[in-house]
């Protein structure tokens, strides 16, 4: 346990309001990743960082699933900005040697070819239920 890690965070850009959180899960609740993946949870993320599960937190896949929507900061009551403090961790997670910084650039790189995906499919096709499918995986039904 380090007490000194939410220090750590809010002493850097975007990490300022972590101290306001007052965990009501609505970060959790709109995030499109937590919807897919019951593992991934917001609300919790902060809480460790304030109980300072430092080496949890920076060591752990879940700071790389972040899309970076920014869904959470839009509902958040307390003004946290949760996508800011994920850039805040992603970049304590590098510096201290968690994680190489070619991580970074991976998931940098995959974020924007999904988005070039997305937005070729959805610019070459004509039937947006046949885009949101292939997105899917094909699993989604009509209507
Ligand atoms: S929505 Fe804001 S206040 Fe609520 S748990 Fe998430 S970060 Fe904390
Ligand atoms: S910015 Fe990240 S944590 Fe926030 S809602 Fe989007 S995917 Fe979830």
């Amino acid at each position: 346990m380090d007490k000194k890690f939410k220090k750590e965070v809010s002493n850097r850009p975007g990490g300022e309001n972590i101290n306001f959180c007052f965990s009501c899960g609505s970060c959790t609740a709109t995030c499109p990743i937590s919807e897919l993946d019951d593992s991934y949870n917001p609300r919790l993320i902060i809480k460790k960082i304030l109980l300072g599960y430092k080496e949890e937190v920076l060591q752990s896949d879940d700071l790389w699933k972040c899309i970076q929507c920014h869904r959470c900061v839009a509902h958040c009551p307390q003004n946290v900005k949760f996508a800011y403090i994920m850039q805040v961790l992603r970049n304590i997670s590098i510096e201290e040697g968690y994680y190489p910084d070619s991580m970074l650039k991976d998931v940098t790189a995959l974020d924007r070819s999904l988005r070039q995906y997305r937005t070729e499919l959805i610019k070459n096709k004509k039937d947006l239920k046949e885009v949101i499918s292939e997105l899917a995986g094909g699993d989604e039904k009509d209507g």
